[in-house]
Formats: structure tokens, C-alpha cells, sequence
């Protein structure tokens, strides 16, 4: 086996991989500049006032990055020498090196990890997911650069905003790009809404209720669609409207606008007709992109679980992974929707929304890793087109 390290300097081309963790995006090269204070932090262009500069390669979806060698050195906290390690025996990860040396080794580092970092053998780069770059790397992370002032004034604005609403704020977690449809349906939402308060519009006509769709079908079932896109009270709208913000810029992105949309419809649809095969409310007319953000709510789940969201609960603000609070989300819509004769929610449609997306979402992400796998120079192994 050969285990030199390469330590030639000379200057190494861009990455060109497949996120060799996730697989769902290529690398994404990220300019950190050291500020006159010491600080790191992102920039667009080289900053001539840095005192200088590293170009990170990072996945916008699972957060991991790559450290190429020496770069380690400069951004993270000074207990792992990447040359050392590369040299020690180890055991092969399933995981290849984004400058295509084939298999990374798994090393691990107990007292600063409970999981192991992945090391190539020939360039000595290092690999860190996303959680353990948050603790071996604070210096790469938006929230490590934070001063406690900024943190804390950050966390307090927060704090009151969600005593007040009880919404969920994500803690680190943006998106890359412009989410269009996401701000289209933000609009149409609003205008729509507008439009029925002047009374140009009257939601009955275009509402679910499940009574007239079973009984006069070719009349009403175009509402399974058309309920979507109309709101009860100007609470419900944006109640929803915030929700879908929070999740859909992060989903849009990595789905694709043509996939959101069939995501976001569908799921609407589904909730829709589950809504009229189980709920008693047989007269009650239904509205809303609820079902429809439910979809996109479980799509989020399984592409990002453990992404972090802020929650204040009795006044204690918790930092909560995605899933346990999209977990204890659909335990709330199942109680409610077999034991409670609240009819001013739709349980059914939620779920019927949520359950979609599920079902949808792995099949999207397994179509995404072979495109990306297809469109880069170093596909990840486990990924690799055949
Ligand atoms: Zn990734
Ligand atoms: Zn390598």
C-alpha cells in the first residue's frame, strides 16, 4: 500500500467532487479571510485588507467540508496534525477523497469526537461533517464567528419573538441561491388573500368540502387543487407563509423548482383526499397550503435531520434537532386528528400532506445523487454512476 504523502507544493486546481458525505451537491468553494481583529469570515472577493485568505470546499446540504493539507492548520483548533494522521494506519471509509485519491481512512480523535474524521492517505486533506466542523472548526461556521455579545443579543431577540408567536426559527441553515417559487407562492398567497377580504374572490367556490366532492365529484374535485392557494384569516396566512419560508428555501434549492412544485402540489392534493376519506367535518369547507407545507415539512426531515431550530417552550429557549421537532409535529397532528372535534384545523390534510412527502422525498434524493454524481470530475463512491 502506498502511504507517502504527497507535500509538494504546488498550487492545487480547484475541486471538482461530489459531497463525498451526502452526495446531494458538489463541493462548493467558500473564501474565508482573516479580518485586522483575528476573526475569519466568509467573503465574495478577496478582501486586500485580510491578513489572508483560505478557500474551503463545503457542501451546502449537509454542511461537511474539506480541508485540503494545511489548511487545518490555519482554521481549526490545533489538535490534529493532518500529515501525522495521514501516515498512521487506519481503517478505509466507504468515503473517497474530493481530489480523487480513491478512499479516505476513518481516524479516530477520542476526547474531541465521538465519530470518526476521514483523512486521505496521499494529500493528507481532511474531511469533517457538518456537526464536527461546528466543534473542530468553529473558526468555518457562521455561529462560531460570533462573538458571545452578538450571540446572545441574536438569541434574546429570538427569545421574545417566539414567546409572542411560538415559532420555530432555524438556528444555521440558509440556502444557497434565490428560492423563486418559494417567494412566488408568497405573493400569490398574500394577493389572493388580499383579493378575498376586498370580496373579488369568495373561498367557498374553490375550498374542499368533502361532502359536495363525494357527491357531485366532476364538479369539485378540481378543489383538491385550488384549496391550496387560499387562506381563512390573515393569521392563517401568515402562519403559513412563514412556515413555508423557513423550510421551502432550503427544499427549492436542493429539489429543483419543477420537483418543489410537483411536491408542493402533490402533497396539497393528498392531504386534500385524505382529508375526505377520513375527517366528519363532511360540510366544514377546507383552505389552505397547509397539507401542502406539511409535504415540504417532511421533505426537510429526511434531507435534513439534524438540522438545529430554535424553540422557546414555558420560556426556556431549546435548540432542537429537525427531526425531533418534525417528530413531535406529526404526534400533534395524529392525536388531534383522531381524538379532538377541532374542525378549524385539518388534521387529515396535514398528514395526508406530511405522508407524501415521505414517500416522495427519497426518490428525489437518490435521482439528485446521480445527477450530481454525473455532472463532476470526482463522483462520491457510494454514488458513482455505473
Ligand atoms: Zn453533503
Ligand atoms: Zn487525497
Amino acid at each position: 500500500m502506498d502511504r507517502a504523502v504527497d507535500t509538494s507544493d504546488a498550487p492545487q486546481a480547484p475541486v471538482d467532487a461530489q459531497c463525498p458525505a451526502c452526495g446531494l451537491h458538489a463541493l462548493v468553494p467558500v473564501t474565508l479571510a482573516q479580518l485586522a481583529n483575528g476573526r475569519w469570515r466568509q467573503v465574495d472577493e478577496p478582501d486586500p485588507t485580510a491578513a489572508q485568505h483560505v478557500v474551503l470546499d463545503t457542501c451546502p446540504v449537509c454542511f461537511g467540508a474539506w480541508f485540503d493539507r494545511g489548511e487545518f492548520d490555519v482554521l481549526g483548533d490545533g489538535a490534529v496534525d493532518s500529515v501525522r494522521l495521514a501516515g498512521m494506519e487506519a481503517r478505509r471509509s466507504t468515503r473517497v477523497c474530493p481530489r480523487g485519491h480513491g478512499p479516505m481512512y476513518e481516524h479516530q480523535l477520542p476526547g474531541l469526537l465521538k465519530t470518526p474524521i476521514e483523512c486521505c492517505s496521499r494529500c493528507a486533506g481532511i474531511w469533517l461533517d457538518g456537526e464536527e466542523r461546528r466543534k473542530l472548526a468553529v473558526r468555518t461556521t457562521t455561529e462560531g464567528q460570533q462573538a458571545l455579545k452578538e450571540k446572545l443579543v441574536r438569541r434574546g431577540v429570538i427569545w421574545v419573538a417566539q414567546i409572542v408567536t411560538q415559532l420555530p426559527v432555524e438556528v444555521d441553515n440558509p440556502a444557497r441561491g434565490t428560492p423563486w417559487l418559494v417567494y412566488l407562492l408568497l405573493g400569490g398567497f398574500l394577493l389572493l388573500f388580499f383579493a378575498e377580504v376586498q370580496g373579488f374572490l369568495f373561498y367557498r367556490d374553490w375550498a374542499v368540502i368533502s361532502g359536495k366532492i363525494v357527491r357531485d365529484y366532476d364538479d369539485s374535485v378540481h378543489t383538491l387543487v385550488t384549496h391550496q392557494f387560499l387562506h381563512g384569516s390573515w393569521y392563517h396566512v401568515l402562519f403559513n407563509a412563514y412556515f413555508l419560508y423557513i423550510f421551502g428555501d432550503n427544499i427549492e434549492h436542493l429539489f429543483g423548482r419543477w420537483r418543489f412544485a410537483l411536491l408542493f402540489i402533490g402533497a396539497g392534493v393528498a392531504g386534500g383526499a385524505l382529508h375526505v376519506l377520513l375527517s366528519y367535518a363532511t360540510a366544514t369547507p377546507v383552505v389552505g397550503a397547509s397539507g401542502s407545507i406539511a409535504g415540504v415539512m417532511a421533505a426537510y426531515l429526511w434531507s435534513f435531520p439534524r438540522a438545529k431550530l430554535f424553540q422557546t417552550i414555558f420560556f426556556v429557549q431549546l435548540k432542537i434537532p429537525a427531526w425531533l421537532y418534525l417528530g413531535a409535529w406529526v404526534g400533534l397532528q395524529l392525536v388531534m386528528g383522531f381524538f379532538t372535534t377541532k374542525v378549524q384545523f385539518a388534521w387529515f390534510a396535514h398528514l395526508g400532506g406530511f405522508v407524501f412527502g415521505l414517500l416522495m422525498t427519497p426518490l428525489v434524493l437518490r435521482a439528485r445523487r446521480f445527477e450530481v454524481g454525473r455532472e463532476v470530475r470526482v463522483p462520491a463512491a457510494a454514488y458513482a454512476p455505473r
